[in-house]
């Protein structure tokens, strides 16, 4: 079954992730996958490791509270990473440090000499302005702050995975890299994450990337949804409505602008939207205005696609200003338009029978479940639009109301223990343990 099936539990799922996609049905495992996945499961050091999940749930809580009460606004994680850089301290990992973006780095060597590493990964930052009161409530079995599941329990389950590898002695023939990153939310524009791949010290070396970031009970993300974002400012002499009537009027332009954005087609699948969102200027009734602003949302799971109406929506835009120049005069000053790229991020997928696909359905069928596979925008798009395979894997089994102050996680220890163990079963299995 395909994600595109269940819109409505994909909706409340997956809080970070920004639009849902239809994605191919899941290639079975191969036997070859389960086989890998069942020898893993029935190791004494990996049943040990689970139980280590298992005695470290309240500390797992804690640590939800913990990092949600330090507040992370946009391009402000450092007091966040701090405090998360000595929790990896803590978790036995090595070469803790925070990277020249802002990153926190740990790694966990693995046992095959110069090898390649794996990446584990969840975002530092929430969308939440500075000031914005981040204590933490609890009620039963969900806590409820603004950030609180994302990304907070992405962070504390990536500790509690680090911890349970730790106390388990396991080692894998890959070197993982856990990251708590800067800038996934947002006008951050996966800064973080661009950084760790384009100039951090372990550029080069990463062969697969997992980001563990929204909730789910039954799957995990393979397409990566690349968005533009554009905000453009058409500019005119402006005039008397009256006494200047014939001169060019920059609304003019914007307002072909957004009606010829609205006649560019684009496909069903891959999905692929725009949207004209936010517009702004003038001066006042009486008069032309000098000066008005719109901004633009475009999105689609292929980055041909995006690339295509991206092509499209700036030619409309040309249009649109040499259309309202022909038009009236321009004998005190034509109209202008300013374009400002303000959002970029990359189209992407995993292909569905990539390893990394493969061994985390097989992972999931161990435990029954046949998962379901859809697209988003976090971190993971970064990898996937480089052709690094990656995946975004649930924090928790389940949650919702995420970007808004009522956000809430389920704490639940069976259903977000499960949780817990398929992510560790599925880096397991990636990480080449065997
Ligand atoms: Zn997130």
């Amino acid at each position: 079954m395909s994600r595109s099936n269940r819109p409505a539990l994909l909706g409340a799922a997956l809080a970070c992730v920004l639009a849902a996609g239809a994605q191919a049905a899941p290639p079975a495992a191969t036997p070859a996958d389960a086989r890998i996945v069942r020898g893993i499961a029935a190791k004494p050091a990996f049943r040990a490791a689970v139980k280590a999940l298992e005695q470290e749930h309240d500390a797992w809580v804690a640590n939800i509270i913990a990092l949600t009460e330090i507040p992370a606004p946009p391009f402000k994680e450092a007091a966040r990473a701090t405090a998360y850089a000595e929790m990896f301290r803590k978790a036995g990992l090595t070469d803790v440090e925070i990277d020249a973006e802002g990153n926190v780095l740990g790694l966990r060597k693995g046992t095959r000499p110069g090898g390649k590493l794996v990446v584990v990964s969840a975002h530092l930052d929430t969308v939440f302005p500075e000031g914005t009161p981040v204590k933490v409530r609890r009620d039963g079995e969900r806590l409820y702050a603004p950030g609180v599941g994302d990304d907070s329990t992405g962070l504390a389950t990536q500790l509690s995975l680090a911890k349970a590898l730790d106390a388990a002695g396991i080692k894998t023939p890959d070197d993982i890299l856990f990251v708590g990153t800067v800038g996934e939310e947002g006008l951050g524009d996966l800064r973080g994450v661009r950084h760790l791949f384009g100039t951090g010290k372990y550029k080069g070396r990463i062969r697969a990337f997992f980001s563990i970031d929204g909730t789910s009970d039954d799957g995990f993300t393979i397409g990566g949804v690349g968005s533009k974002r554009y905000r453009l400012t058409f500019s005119g002499p402006g005039g008397h409505s009256f006494g200047a009537f014939g001169l060019v009027n920059p609304l003019t332009a914007l307002s072909q602008t957004v009606v010829d954005l609205y006649k560019i087609e684009v496909p069903k699948s891959p999905k692929t939207t725009y949207s004209a969102s936010v517009v702004g200027g003038g001066t006042s009734v009486n008069a032309i205005p000098r000066e008005v602003w719109l901004e633009v949302d475009m999105r689609s799971e292929s980055a041909a696609e995006l690339a295509k109406v991206e092509r499209a929506f700036l030619a409309a835009v040309d249009r649109a200003v040499a259309g309202e120049n022909a038009a009236r005069s321009i004998a005190e000053a034509p109209v202008k338009v300013d374009v400002k790229l303000v959002g970029d991020r990359p189209a992407g997928a995993t292909v569905a029978d990539a390893e990394i696909v493969r061994l985390a359905t097989a992972a999931y069928q161990s435990e029954g479940i046949t998962p379901q596979m859809g697209s988003g925008s976090t971190d993971s798009n970064v990898a996937m639009s480089l052709g690094i395979p990656a995946l975004t894997i649930p924090r928790a089994a389940d949650g919702g109301r995420g970007h808004s102050v009522d956000e809430w996680i389920g704490i639940g220890k069976e259903g977000s223990l499960k949780i817990r163990k398929l992510d560790l079963l599925t880096i397991l299995a990636v990480a080449g343990y065997r």
